[in-house]
């Protein structure tokens, strides 16, 4: 991150590192808390929960974020237990979210996902759509807005991954001149975060060039019930 903003000419502080903990246990995170990290991204609900559980003792000081997808019948924990989501593409989850946000806590702060190379990647709304679901989130009483998070395709070089991220980017300037306060432009992993970088990312999403590699695939999600607390197979 530092490289990568000194080689655009950007002010390293306009860029924060969001650690991407999922599949990690919770003594992992315990250590990257004690190297100075503050934010958080879980992709799965459950495993978030408890993990945000297991951290209770932290919990003031960290800043946890939702990165994957909400599903209806998760919405209430995700309301309940984070501080941010990341990964909002249709208007009604983000209704759901802003009703079962608890009172005492302050509004959760979200971004949209888009979808930037249309079709290929399922999540996320399509750029055409975005402004209008703009309106929609920010109109709601117990969301904040705050901006945009794309995963594009992994694209084999910097170029194209600049190109791809620029798209974004942007769409984010054209909705802050639509009025949208937003200050959180969400690009960029462990394989591409130099490219997001010099597109123009506030919020790098890291988690292997941290932590290592994650099992494939569905074994995430078993990994992530044994993090999650349930006795190894
Ligand atoms: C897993 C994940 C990341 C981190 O990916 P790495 O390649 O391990 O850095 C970032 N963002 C989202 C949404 C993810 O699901």
């Amino acid at each position: 991150m530092d490289a990568a903003s000194k080689s655009v000419s950007r002010n390293r502080e306009s860029v924060r590192l969001l650690v991407v903990s999922k599949t990690f246990p919770a003594t992992a995170l315990r250590e990257a808390y004690a190297a100075g990290q503050r934010a958080f991204g879980e992709n799965y609900v459950q495993e978030g929960v408890a993990k945000i559980a297991e951290l209770a003792d932290l919990r003031a000081e960290i800043e946890w974020h939702c990165i994957g997808p909400v599903q209806s019948n998760k919405a209430r924990l995700v309301a309940e237990h984070f501080d941010w989501v990341q990964s909002i593409d249709r208007i009604k989850i983000a209704e759901r979210l802003s009703a079962q946000r608890p009172a005492h806590l302050p509004a959760l702060q979200v971004c949209l996902q888009v979808n930037v190379d249309a079709g290929v990647n399922k999540s996320g709304v399509a750029p055409k759509q975005a402004l209008e679901l703009a309106r929609a989130v920010a109109a709601l009483p117990r969301l904040a807005l705050r901006g945009l998070m794309a995963i594009p395709e992994p694209a084999p070089d910097f170029d194209t991954q600049r190109a791809l991220f620029l798209r974004v980017t942007e769409l984010f300037a054209q909705m802050r001149a639509e009025g949208f306060a937003l200050d959180t432009l969400s690009l960029g992993m462990s394989a591409d975060l130099e490219a997001a970088i010099a597109a123009g990312s506030t919020m790098v999403r890291v988690g292997s060039a941290i932590f290592g590699a994650r099992p494939p695939g569905g074994a995430a999600f078993q990994t992530a019930g044994k993090a999650a607390g349930k006795a190894p197979a």
